[in-house]
């Protein structure tokens, strides 16, 4: 998470249970689906009358209707107005996009969730209002380029562009070595947080604790320090 999209999601109704999402391909059809199964009551709204009854059928959401989001009246009268949280999942007609999150914030929606398609679309968006923009091609191709070019790296989650809390595959090099041995924090600048153990993980381990081949490390620090381990 960028500390950027911090303001947004701190803002964000915790007791909040009722979202709409504008258009139901398959990124809008996903965050339905998965809204729905968390038991949230979801409004989807498609100009296409086939995708509307489709999502009733598979019963993805509570309500589906059909509207043309690029027409206000329309948006205000299925209600969409009255959401806390909106989510604009119309990614390949940019031009209803950018139509539609305007719509929406104009009828006074304090949070507009906008997928974007490119760069562009992206500032765009938000140069319309948009409270936060997410493009998932851009953030799936990143995240795919991160993962093949550091296989050992299981899973990253960047605190900000410096620094990052990374869990990776215990390095051949830290086979039967004790926390206190390795010296992550002088020789790395590294915190270790957790250690894998019989599929669980120990959080802040003792530091007599000896690290094995093909368990998981969970640490904490600076991208540059966590490149130099030797994965
Ligand atoms: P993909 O499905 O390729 O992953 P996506 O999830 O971004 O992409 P799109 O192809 O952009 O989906 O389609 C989103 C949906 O938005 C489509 O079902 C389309 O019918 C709908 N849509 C397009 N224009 C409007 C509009 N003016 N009003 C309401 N819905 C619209």
């Amino acid at each position: 998470m960028n500390l950027s999209a911090l303001s947004f999601f701190r803002s964000l109704r915790k007791d909040n249970d009722q979202f709409a999402v504008i258009g139901l391909g398959r990124f809008g059809r996903s965050v339905c689906a998965t809204m729905h199964q968390l038991g949230y009551e979801v409004l989807a709204t498609d100009i296409d009358e086939k995708r509307v009854s489709e999502a009733l059928t598979e019963q993805i959401v509570a309500h589906a209707l059909q509207l043309d989001s690029t027409e206000p009246a329309a948006l205000k009268e299925a209600g969409i107005f009255e959401f806390d949280t909106v989510i604009v999942a119309i990614g390949n007609y940019v031009q209803e996009s950018i139509i539609t999150t305007l719509n929406v914030k104009e009828g006074g929606v304090p949070h507009v969730v906008a997928k974007a398609s490119s760069e562009v679309h992206r500032k765009l968006l938000k140069r319309v209002g948009a409270d936060h923009v997410v493009f998932p091609e851009y953030e799936a191709g990143c995240a795919l380029a991160r993962t093949l070019t550091k296989p050992s790296i299981l899973e990253r989650f960047d605190l900000d562009p410096d620094n990052s809390i990374v869990e990776l595959i215990v390095p051949d090099e830290f086979h039967g070595k004790t926390i206190t041995e390795l010296q992550l924090r002088n020789r790395y600048g590294l915190n270790l947080l957790a250690v894998s153990q019989d599929g669980k993980f120990l959080i802040n381990p003792d530091p007599t604790k000896r690290l094995e081949r093909g368990s998981a490390m969970v640490v904490i620090g600076h991208n540059k320090d966590i490149n130099r381990l030797p994965i």
